[in-house]
């Protein structure tokens, strides 16, 4: 069948990994099910999901890109939902084997989770770009979206800690995310280039979705590449964001720790001052209307609604909220 644009709402998610996802792959599920009972009027979604690459990492000689696989196997139907990354029915015998020859196995890489970094390693050898390489693997996981590596090009999170720096991965796998964190920049974020089909995919959506991502290490890293940050500035009033916090605390992981090391107060009113310039509404959980003004007299439109996603229906219900916001 031809694709008919004008049909079409062109959807733009900014996405990191596990938080990310649960919104991603509810988006996406709207798209897939024409008949779906939240919301008739919602289906003819064209979707893009432009992902953080800044927890990218080399090991054992392969391309591992942590973000972009959660979300190609979340949209793919193929996620450990339990876990919240990997693939389902995975086994680590790989990972046992490399432990008892003695090799680094403190990330954990399932066994058919490495076919994945084997392939995207050797088309990366050959010269594809990563852009290319995602296109590939999500065709091959029969993804009928897109997912936008933010860009081709290594931009490493690096955490500052009292025991050294480290990349991202170290910080909160290896030594699980115990030291204390002085400070977090992205290395090669100068250097980097912005996909250009992330930039088209940005200019050209109806809708702008912040997914609920780690502010620190899922969102920045993609807002602060040059050009990428400009593309949203102009289409700010399409953009809105959902809060990883809630309250006084995000809702999981280590943003926190992140948000203190750069200065910022534990709140949604911090996560709407780190989106300034980018974002014309916030959406904030129901439980925080005292934090409504402050986000307010920073220019941006404040929503309020159940935004904990603990199961498929959660998460259908946000993502039919969004499309109709
Ligand atoms: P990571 O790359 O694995 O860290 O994943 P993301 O950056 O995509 O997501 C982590 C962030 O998502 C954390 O800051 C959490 O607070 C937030 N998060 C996780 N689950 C939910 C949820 O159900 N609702 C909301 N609003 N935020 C969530």
């Amino acid at each position: 069948m031809l694709f008919d644009a004008k049909s079409m709402d062109r959807v733009v998610v900014l996405a990191g990994g596990t938080g990310s996802v649960k919104l991603a792959r509810a988006l996406y599920r709207l798209k897939m099910d024409k008949n779906s009972n939240y919301d008739s009027k919602i289906h003819d979604i064209h979707l893009s999901i432009v992902c953080n690459v800044g927890d990218n990492i080399w090991m054992h000689g392969l391309y591992i890109c942590p973000d972009l696989d959660t979300i190609m196997y979340g949209l793919g139907g193929v996620l450990d939902r339990r876990r919240g990354w990997g693939l389902i029915d995975d086994t680590f015998n790989c990972l046992a084997q490399l432990a008892r020859l003695g090799g680094e196995h403190w990330f954990m890489l399932g066994d058919k989770d490495i076919a994945t970094h084997i392939i995207r390693s050797m088309m990366l050898r050959e010269g594809k770009r990563l852009c290319e390489v995602t296109d590939h693997l999500c065709s091959r996981l029969g993804i009928d979206a897109r997912v936008i590596p933010a860009s081709d090009d290594h931009v490493e999170t690096r955490i500052i800690t009292d025991s050294g720096d480290m990349h991202l991965q170290e910080f909160w796998v290896k030594h699980k995310g115990m030291p204390d964190v002085k400070s977090i920049v992205y290395r090669g974020i100068d250097d980097a280039r912005v996909c250009d089909d992330a930039i088209n995919a940005i200019e050209e959506a109806d809708k702008i979705i912040i997914a609920p991502g780690n502010p620190v290490s899922s969102i920045l890293p993609i807002l602060s590449l040059r050009g990428l940050r400009d593309a949203m500035m102009r289409v700010r009033e399409r953009c809105t964001a959902v809060s990883p916090i809630i309250g006084k605390d995000p809702v999981s992981g280590p943003a926190a720790k992140y948000m203190r090391a750069l200065g910022y107060d534990i709140s949604p009113v911090s996560v709407a001052e780190m989106y300034r310039g980018v974002i014309s509404k916030l959406v904030i959980h129901n439980t925080d209307l005292e934090y409504m003004d402050a986000i307010r007299a920073k220019g941006i439109d404040v929503y309020a609604t159940d935004i904990i996603m603990d199961d498929e229906h959660d998460e259908a219900r946000l993502a039919s909220y969004l499309l109709r916001l």
